[in-house]
């Protein structure tokens, strides 16, 4: 029997692509979807913070577009920003610094120019340093991702900023500096979003292709030697196969009968959780704009998007729908505290009645650190599992910064993987 634990995209994608072969999925919550769920209160339809969708693939294209959700998907083109000195800048901060003060601008691109040449960079710190100059480090790289990994930059290594963060040319920082905009960089410079309801609509229609979804099970223990499963409500299954889209950590820490070992790699493993608050308001919020960063230290959030400006169905006509995103040092950090700022600086920044509805959540597993301590654990106990005949996979059960693409795929191929019995 094969066991799939967690429906999110990736468990859904497995279970999709197991097609015939006999399986069962098991979600702890009482819907499926993970990340992907969007919750819609008055009429306001709120994403667990922005989802958009990047298809590269084309299979994966073929499957979502033509498959799954033909006609429901709109493709869209980035209108994103950065608030920095008061002013904002188009997307990406690297390569477009016009608008800034000139001795902000003069010192990113001369920092650009004389960048350190640092052989085989290590650290976050130094790849950031040696790619952008002094300049561009300081004023949005540092900042920016301080706050968002709370964790030093010279403890973060730089795997994840390969597909991540865009790298301009000298030309194109130039161009940036006096004004010329460069639209298409970056990993999303279009994307494709449901006309309505929210991006649930993705998880949704892969689960109405599910033969065996059982929600409300969440899986409390598992027993690597006998291959069993126990949940929450006292239920248990076995497995020749168990494929896991749990946070890796949780994972590691819920083996039975596994050597220690496990558990000292599950504590080792870094994570943050983020406060996410929606809120409905009525008239509308920077303009046209899709989302801004802030990477600015006095500003508790690092990004604030409107999703209505997306896609107006999530709003009732004449109001918009906002997503604000603040790292959180513990899931458990007090947010009504983070909540009271953010709203104080939204209303310095346009803000001006009370929201229609606010609806705050913590993603508790929000982004995995890429530390040094990842760079080997993640590999050593993925394969340790796998000697157990446990795929671990998908954004948190492989402990990496992914999206959603990438989280179809991993569900496919672990479904090639869990049928090679
Ligand atoms: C703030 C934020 C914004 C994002 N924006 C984008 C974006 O714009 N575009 C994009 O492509 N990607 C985006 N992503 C990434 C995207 O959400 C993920 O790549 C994708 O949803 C991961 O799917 P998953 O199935 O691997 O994980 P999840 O969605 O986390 O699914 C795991 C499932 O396991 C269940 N589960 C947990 N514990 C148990 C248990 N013990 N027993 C049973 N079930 C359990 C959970 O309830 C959940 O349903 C974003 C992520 C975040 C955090």
């Amino acid at each position: 029997m094969i066991i799939i634990l967690g429906a999110g995209l990736t468990g859904l994608s497995c279970a999709y692509h197991l097609g015939d072969t006999s399986y069962r999925l098991f979600e702890a919550e009482q819907r499926p979807g993970g990340l992907c769920r969007s919750d819609t209160i008055n009429g306001f339809t709120f994403d667990r913070t922005g989802h958009l969708l990047h298809l590269r693939d084309p299979s994966c294209q073929k499957l979502v577009f033509e498959e799954l959700l033909p006609g429901v998907f709109k493709k869209h083109s980035r209108r994103a920003f950065i608030h920095s000195h008061g002013t904002m800048t188009p997307y990406p901060f690297q390569a477009h610094t016009y608008g800034l003060p000139r001795a902000v601008v003069r010192e990113c691109v001369l920092g650009y120019i004389r960048a350190p040449q640092i052989k085989n960079p290590d650290t976050f710190q130094e790849w950031a340093l040696t790619t952008f100059g002094e300049g561009i480090y300081r004023y949005f790289m540092q900042p920016y991702n301080e706050k968002l990994w709370r964790v030093p930059l010279e403890s973060l290594t730089h795997e994840w900023c390969s597909w991540s963060i865009p790298r301009p040319s000298l030309e194109e920082i130039i161009d940036g500096a006096i004004g010329i905009v460069h639209r298409n960089m970056g990993y999303n410079p279009v994307f494709w979003y449901p006309r309505k309801y929210g991006i649930e609509v993705l998880p949704a229609a892969f689960a109405r292709k599910c033969r065996h979804l059982e929600t409300n099970h969440r899986a409390v223990k598992i027993d690597v030697l006998r291959r069993r499963v126990l949940f929450d409500n006292g239920r248990e299954e076995s497995y020749d196969r168990l494929v896991s889209s749990l946070p890796l950590d949780e994972l590691l820490m819920m083996a039975e009968n596994s050597p220690d070992e496990w558990k000292v790699i599950a504590r080792g493993l870094k994570r943050i959780s983020i406060l996410a608050i929606s809120l409905g308001i009525k008239g509308c919020f920077f303009g046209r704009k899709h989302w801004v960063y802030f990477p600015e230290r006095s500003f508790p959030f690092y990004r604030v998007g409107v999703a209505s400006n997306i896609e107006s169905t999530l709003a009732p006509p004449g109001c918009s729908n906002l997503y604000i995103e603040a790292s959180l040092a513990h899931p458990d950090s007090d947010r009504e505290s983070v909540l009271h700022q953010c709203l104080t600086l939204l209303a310095a920044l346009g803000l001006k009645e009370d929201p229609i509805v606010e609806h705050c959540f913590v993603i508790p597993c929000a982004y995995v650190v890429y530390d040094h301590f990842r760079r080997e654990a993640v590999p050593a106990a993925l394969t340790k599992l796998m000697k157990h005949g446990i795929l671990s996979t998908g954004r948190y059960g492989g402990w990496k910064y992914s999206y959603m693409e990438q989280a179809i795929l991993d569900g496919r191929e672990a479904a090639a993987w869990a049928k090679e019995t």
